[in-house]
């Protein structure tokens, strides 16, 4: 089979691969369609953790597709079924699942191959995070589960409330599924800040009613502005810098809430003035990946229509294609998710 092997920083070659045989337990899965995402990009661009991808590697953890064999033992799934799964299953039995932390599980297996003809999920994965996908969402749609269950999680922890007014940092397709999802929740007023006009004009097209400019504006002056003063109920920031970690907290009200979503790159430390945690009393959190019940929930959100991924994917690329489309992913201001098709 054509598989997108990951070899190191920005080395990525379409090879011929033996197709996975299954054993007990397992599945295999003919992927029908695969996402690019920001940490997809990160990874290629920079690099990453051993603990979560080790090289060389099938890149790629965003997709779904159809079961084509199952292993011994399984009386679930089925042949044909449509499904998607992971990119992560918990032990269940390690100290932080027992006290149901799952997406900080000690023995977590990360699920990397994507970006393949085909995928084999293994016994742990198949049992507790993989879900049919319903006839009406499409392989597209089901493979962006993965992003908006990290985001179900970071908005769930947040505490967004009716009425809130959500200052978002960064109009990147993480960004633009918390737009998607405060919005659902009922955020009153909701302000996207990012460096590119294009991104913004398409964050106001999905919802935003306020978006500012970070290169051309004050960024703290103008939320201040549009809260009477205040600053937001709740800051997300989802682009993984600590210059925008350490806006975020410049931009919340006291007794607010920010949520420093975007991953840092490792080591990196932020300054935190300690009279905004004392006097201002807000609350600063960051959250990790997600737990299995939002990788299901993300996928009943999308079926029942509550949270419409379509206009995310903005491009359709080939298998063969894919080196392309991280080049148009590094270099392009409006691209925000491509779907490669084996
Ligand atoms: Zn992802
Ligand atoms: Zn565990």
């Amino acid at each position: 089979m054509k598989a997108a092997m990951l070899y190191g920083v920005k080395d990525l070659r379409v090879e011929d691969v033996e197709v996975p045989r299954v054993e007990a337990g397992e599945a295999l899965v003919k992927v029908k369609a695969a996402t690019t995402c920001g940490t997809d990009l990160k990874i290629f661009q920079r690099g990453y953790v051993e603990k979560v991808i080790k090289l060389p590697t099938i890149f790629g953890h965003e997709w779904a597709g159809e079961v084509v064999d199952v292993g011994e033992g399984l009386e679930w799934p089925e042949k044909g079924m449509r499904v998607r799964a992971g990119n992560s299953a918990p032990c269940l039995h390690c100290k932080m699942c027992q006290k149901g932390k799952y997406n900080l599980c000690e023995n977590m297996i990360w699920l990397w191959g994507a970006y393949a003809e085909y995928i084999k999920v293994p016994a742990r994965m198949v049992l507790v995070n993989m879900q049919e996908i319903p006839q009406h969402v499409s392989f597209e749609e089901a493979a962006i589960t993965e992003p908006l269950a990290c985001v179900l999680h970071g908005v769930e922890k947040a505490k967004v409330k009716l009425g809130d007014t959500v200052a978002i940092i960064g109009a990147g397709p993480i960004g633009l599924l918390h737009l998607l999802t405060v919005k659902k929740i009922g955020a009153g007023k909701i302000i996207i800040i990012d460096l590119v006009d294009e991104r913004l004009n398409f964050a106001e097209k999905l919802g935003a009613g306020e978006t500012i400019n970070a290169g051309r504006e004050n960024v703290v002056e103008k939320v201040r502005r549009l809260t009477d003063g205040y600053g937001a109920d709740v800051v997300i920031e989802a682009i993984g810098l600590p210059a925008t970690w350490e806006q975020a907290l410049k931009l919340v009200r006291n007794g607010g809430t920010v949520l420093e979503f975007g991953g840092c790159p490792p080591g990196t430390e932020i300054k935190v003035n300690t009279e905004l945690l004392h006097y201002g009393e807000i609350t600063v959190l960051g959250t990790f990946h997600a737990i299995p019940l939002h990788f299901r929930k993300a996928l009943n959100l999308m079926a029942s229509g509550t949270i419409n991924v379509k206009p995310l994917i903005t491009r359709k690329i080939r298998l063969e294609d894919i080196k392309e489309a991280f080049e148009i992913l590094s270099t392009s201001k409006t691209e925000i998710k491509i779907t490669i098709n084996p």
